[in-house]
Formats: structure tokens, C-alpha cells, sequence
């Protein structure tokens, strides 16, 4: 279909959502009522996270198309379902739009939200619509699951307690830098592969469900402002601290040749939007832990130790340590 959104209005904008979605399953209501109808799994809790992303503040359309504004849009909340160590169901999307906004471009954002959430089988089931004579704004809330008692907070860390993160850290918000500085065109393989990091990210849904309910973390975050405020969060919220060994963080070969190891290990240490998981647990979980990589499709690696002394402490390849302060990203903050 081609055309603007000022050409269909906004009810034709929604009929035109809910044929591309298609139906969220038996027994659901869900786009074209007054409020969806939904059912989690017998005896499940169920978990409710929300986000937005403003157009000028989270994401710019000159480096990200629509498809890709979908795609991240849904995996940022995804992602802090599996942070909970949850299993997500179905999400619900808000717009405010630009009437002069193309329906291939609508049709884009929905092709990339379900892209994004179809793979978990997350359905869609409402939203809201409105026009913007600003920027544009997308907020996306995700309902899902986990058994009673099974979800982790942030709480939970206890001194002596390992701390672990999945996958690699840094990577996008250098490939944020770098899509800054130089946009898509002429980047080298490493480049492509970090801005994809930054445009794409993969929310850790299985490693979060698998955590959760085996009852192996005792405390879990996702990383979106960066790995020091992020380990804040829980060391502030479990009454901790934490000791960190630079040399045992999980940076990417593409991050070190791109950035160098000096910038590599700041960009670990602060660059948000990783949406990797941050999680404690107790000694006698390890070989559990070694074992969950496998299923979960993601390495997990030991980067330090809980301790009852508040505050985090970066130690370096010499055994000098450093007070690590958070620094990742935070709004308002200049
Ligand atoms: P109401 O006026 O009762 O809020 P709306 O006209 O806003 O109804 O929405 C009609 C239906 O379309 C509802 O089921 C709502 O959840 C769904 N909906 C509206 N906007 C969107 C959207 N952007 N994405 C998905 N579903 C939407
Ligand atoms: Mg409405």
C-alpha cells in the first residue's frame, strides 16, 4: 500500500496494524475492542514492563529505519522481561505519529516490532494511536509471565555471591559512535557488526527464563544504561558491594579492534543499550550456570564478587583497585 497516514486516518492506520499482525490466538481478544482479553498460563504471576523511545532522545531517523525502530522498540522490553526471568506473552504498542508519515513506514515499524517478538511467540493485542506535530514517540508494554516466587528483582544479591553478564558488553554503544560519526556507508566488518549491536541488540529471553526458573540467580538486571549504573542499581537495591576485575569483562574482539583496549574496556565498563544480562548468584550455582550457556544460546561470564563492604571497586591487571563510580547514561543529567 503506498500513501500517507493523513490518507487512511487513524482507524484505517489500526485495521491496517491488525491485518498485518493477525489474530494473537484463541481465546484472546485483541485489537478492535475496547480492551484486550487476555489469559497467562494457569498459576503463573504475571509481569507488566514498559517503555518509550522518543524520536531526538532514544533514536534518530537519519541512522535508524523503521523496521529497525520496531525491532528495538519491542527487544528493549523484552529484554526486561527476561531481566525479571520471565517468559513474555503479548505486548501492546502506543504511537503519536507525523500525519505526513508513509504507510511503508508504518507498515515498516510493524514488520520490525514483530519481528522482534514473534520468534518468542509475543502477540499483539492493542495499543493506542495518536498524531504528533513533534517528535515521533513509540511505547511499547509487554505482558508476561513466571511461576510464583520465581521472578528476580534486584534485591537479591548477598555478599560473596558471584556476579556474572552474558554475551559482550561495550559493543553498542561504540556502534553507537560510530553510526554517529560516519552513519551506515563505508564501515569495516567490525563497524558493521557493532552498529548492528547498537540497532539490533538480542534480548537474553531464554538465559532470564532459564535463570529464573531454575531458581540460579539471586539477583537480575538488563544492561541499558551501562554496566557501572547498572551494577549500582542492584548493589544499591541489595544493600552490597562489589568488587569487578577489568580483566575478566566480556569485550568483543570487533570492540577492541575498532576501539582499541583502553577505549574498549570505558566502553564496557559505561555504554548502555548492551541488553545483556547482569546477574548474581550464589557459589554453589556455578556448574548450573556453565552448564544454562548452552540452552540459552549465549556465553555467561564471571566478572566479580558481591561484598558486604558498600560500594563497587574496580580491580585492574595489577590487583590496584579503584572505586567504580556509575556513569552510565541518565536523563536529565548533562
Ligand atoms: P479507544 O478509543 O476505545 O481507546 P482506539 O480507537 O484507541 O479505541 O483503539 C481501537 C483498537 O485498536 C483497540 O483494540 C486498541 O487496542 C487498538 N489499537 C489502537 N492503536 C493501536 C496501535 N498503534 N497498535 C496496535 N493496536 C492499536
Ligand atoms: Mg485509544
Amino acid at each position: 500500500m503506498k500513501g500517507f497516514l493523513s490518507g487512511i486516518g487513524e482507524f484505517g492506520s489500526i485495521d491496517h496494524i491488525k491485518s498485518m499482525c493477525g489474530s494473537p490466538g484463541r481465546g484472546v481478544v485483541g485489537i478492535g475492542d475496547d480492551a484486550a482479553v487476555i489469559n497467562v498460563s494457569p498459576g503463573m504471576t504475571t509481569l507488566v514492563t514498559t517503555d518509550m523511545l522518543v524520536e531526538g532522545v532514544h533514536f534518530d531517523l537519519a541512522y535508524t529505519g523503521f523496521e529497525a525502530l520496531g525491532y528495538k522498540s519491542a527487544a528493549v522490553n523484552l529484554s526486561d522481561i527476561a531481566a525479571m526471568g520471565g517468559r513474555p506473552r503479548f505486548y501492546l504498542v502506543s504511537v503519536a505519529l507525523n500525519p505526513r508519515m508513509r504507510l511503508e513506514e508504518l507498515e515498516g515499524l510493524y514488520r520490525g516490532l514483530e519481528s522482534a517478538c514473534r520468534p518468542f511467540g509475543v502477540r499483539l493485542v492493542g495499543g493506542d494511536t495518536t498524531s504528533s506535530v513533534g517528535p515521533m514517540v513509540i511505547s511499547v508494554t509487554i505482558i508476561g509471565e513466571a511461576p510464583p516466587g520465581r521472578a528476580v528483582k534486584r534485591s537479591g544479591a548477598r555478599a560473596g555471591d558471584d556476579i556474572y553478564v552474558t554475551g559482550s558488553v561495550g559493543d553498542s554503544a561504540c556502534g553507537l559512535d560510530i553510526l554517529k560519526a560516519r552513519g551506515t556507508g563505508g564501515l569495516n566488518k567490525d563497524e558493521v557488526w557493532l552498529a548492528a549491536r547498537h540497532l539490533k541488540p538480542s534480548p537474553r529471553i531464554k538465559a532470564g527464563r532459564l535463570l529464573g526458573e531454575g531458581r540460579l540467580a539471586s539477583s537480575m538486571i538488563d544492561i541499558s544504561d551501562g554496566l557501572s549504573s547498572d551494577l549500582g542499581h542492584i548493589l544499591e537495591q541489595s544493600g552490597v558491594g562489589a568488587v569487578v576485575y577489568k580483566d575478566r569483562l566480556p569485550i568483543s574482539g570487533d570492540l577492541i579492534n575498532a576501539a582499541g583496549i583502553k577505549k574498549a574496556v570505558r566502553y564496557a565498563l559505561h555504554g548502555g543499550e548492551d541488553y545483556e544480562l547482569l546477574f548474581t548468584a550464589r557459589p554453589s550455582r556455578r556448574k548450573k550456570i556453565a552448564v544454562l550457556q548452552e540452552e540459552a544460546g549465549v556465553s555467561i561470564t564471571t566478572i566479580g564478587k558481591v561484598t558486604a563492604e558498600r560500594g563497587a571497586v574496580l580491580v585492574d591487571e595489577k590487583g590496584v583497585g579503584k572505586v567504580l563510580r556509575p556513569s552510565g547514561y541518565e536523563h536529565f543529567r548533562k
